[in-house]
């Protein structure tokens, strides 16, 4: 297994102890680079929802402050519900086409497990209101190195490098959407388990393996 290059940078320089990104052998340096980036993603998310906080409460301040509200007590009070009023903002970051500001300069995005379409606002709000419980975030910070974190089993997405959105590491292999069944080298155009047809992403999926077999072993019969 040592000589095989890592799929995603084709070196093989340190695949001797390769890293499992959700299931496939990557080497460290692509593992850690991946990892890096989700999490800078997410101080970037925070950052910036500080900042809206900040100009929305000195907003407020100035507004309560110009219609005579001089007491600190109504101040608080609006600050609070603003933050309360805010989370959801937080909570939805990815249900933008599977990306918050911070994941669009890291260049990932939440997609749909099984489909591979970006992610809504659903799956965002299911993948997110984990990192609402105190100190989650810390402890997803280091969970999401291996690929799926707390959330994303519930909201059934994943997090993928969209340099690489079509690459079998992100993209999960050749699986049936319906029953999970395998198909790889698939001939018929249908799952054999349930007999549903294959998805466009399965089937595309299945001619760039078909063309990557006929490359070694030139294989031209097709079906
Ligand atoms: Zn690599
Ligand atoms: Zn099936």
């Amino acid at each position: 297994m040592s000589e095989e290059p890592c799929p995603l940078c084709q070196k093989n320089k340190d695949m001797r102890k390769p890293k499992l990104l959700y299931g496939t052998p990557v080497c460290k340096k692509c593992y850690y680079r991946f990892a890096n980036r989700r999490q800078l993603a997410y101080f970037l998310d925070w950052f910036f929802w500080r900042i809206l906080m900040m100009f929305i409460g000195a907003a407020i301040g100035v507004i309560v402050a110009m219609t005579g509200g001089r007491d600190s007590e109504t101040l608080r009070l609006w600050l609070t519900l603003t933050t309360w009023l805010l989370l959801p903002v937080f909570v939805l970051k990815d249900g933008f086409t599977g990306q918050s500001p911070g994941k669009a300069i890291c260049d990932i995005q939440v997609v749909d497990e099984r489909t591979g379409d970006p992610a809504g606002f659903v799956a965002s709000f299911k993948r997110n209101l984990v990192l609402l419980v105190p100190f989650v975030p810390l402890i997803v910070a280091f969970l999401l190195c291996k690929g799926s974190r707390w959330g994303d089993g519930w909201a059934e997405t994943r997090v993928i490098w969209k340099r690489y959105a079509n690459h079998p590491v992100f993209r999960g292999g050749l699986r049936c959407e319906a029953c999970q069944y395998d198909l790889t080298g698939n001939t018929s155009g249908a799952c054999p388990e349930c007999g549903k047809p294959l998805s466009a992403n399965n089937l595309a999926l299945l001619s760039e393996q078909n063309a990557a077999a006929g490359e070694t072993d030139a294989v031209t019969t097709t079906g």
